[in-house]
């Protein structure tokens, strides 16, 4: 069976993103197509149909095969680059056993302290680790996007949440459970290998920004936030409030409320309501402090990547 063209992906990226969603009328052609369309090329059939996205959807329902060239698609198209840097083997056997989930801003996937129920690995979604002193006191210690994964903790044969995982960018992700994960490990020596350079990097972050947090002014903190929020949503346009950033980066409203006007006054963003944008990349990491590059630098050199994350 084929997958999508990227004509029809382009043209359904929430399809791609989302093939779980589908509409009750598709559910009630199962039965007729899962016996007679199995191995009939669906995807050229879904893409000229009324309603084709949610006929696309329905496949993952009809025939299990159907979903892993999806996911596939998602994983590398958009893509996840610890997905993306596994052997294709190893790859295309945990994609197979896994799930695409989409993940909603504002949900919480685990609590500190909690068992890990699922490994996570996004692609389009974004969600912020947070370390808690007390309900009232909360730090962003760290934002995993399409260049991570959460639950890395199992590596070490740890179950237990290090701290909250607040989604903060709604998006899809391909998630495994944690058993099941944990066999993959022991089957998968590329994931192991770059999964251990992947928790070295987790670590490094970790010290960075005790360091950061400590040393560095307002300003220059909230450009690294607002670029690694950009990284991670794919899109120079996210919504963020002040409320939010504020919790994110441990400080007061008012202090973000001055940082992001001076930003904004030197043309590097636009905030409006909620609304960023960033006008001027390289100068917003000007504007920086030296943790954003020294991040990213870490990553391309263990991950070999040269995008901008951190
Ligand atoms: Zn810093």
């Amino acid at each position: 069976m084929r997958g999508p063209t990227e004509a029809f992906k382009s043209a359904h990226p929430t399809c791609v993103q989302a093939p779980h969603k589908v509409v009750p009328w598709i559910q009630s052609v199962r039965g007729f197509a899962s016996g007679v369309f199995a191995w009939v090329p669906m995807w050229e059939i879904a893409q000229t149909l009324p309603g084709a996205r949610a006929f696309h959807c329905a496949m993952d329902r009809l025939h299990p095969r159907a979903k892993e060239p999806r996911i596939a698609a998602a994983a590398m198209g958009g893509g996840n680059l610890l997905l993306a840097a596994l052997p294709s083997v190893e790859r295309r056997r945990l994609i197979a056993r896994g799930e695409l989930v989409e993940l909603t801003s504002g949900d919480v996937i685990c609590e500190q302290g909690e068992r890990i129920s699922h490994v996570y690995f996004p692609i389009y979604s974004f969600v912020s680790l947070l370390s808690s002193m007390d309900e009232s006191s909360r730090l962003e210690v760290g934002l995993v996007g399409a260049e991570g994964m959460l639950g890395i903790s199992l590596m070490l044969g740890v179950d237990i949440a290090p701290g909250r995982a607040l989604v903060q960018g709604t998006g899809s992700a391909v998630r495994l459970g944690a058993e099941q994960f944990s066999r993959e490990l022991v089957q998968s020596p590329g994931l192991e290998q770059t999964l251990k350079q992947y928790l070295y990097i987790v670590m490094s972050q970790l010290a960075r920004t005790a360091a950061c947090t400590r040393f560095h002014v307002i300003e220059a903190r909230l450009a690294r936030w607002l670029l690694m929020t950009r990284d991670r949503a794919h899109s120079n346009d996210f919504y963020l409030t002040h409320e939010v950033a504020a919790s994110m980066l441990g400080v007061r409203r008012e202090g973000i409320t001055e940082s992001a006007s001076a930003l904004q006054r030197r043309k590097l963003i636009r905030y409006k309501r909620g609304n960023v944008t960033v006008l001027d990349g390289p100068g917003l990491e000007a504007a920086a402090c030296k943790c954003y590059s020294a991040a990213t630098q870490i990553y391309a050199r263990f991950m070999k990547y040269r995008g901008c994350y951190c």
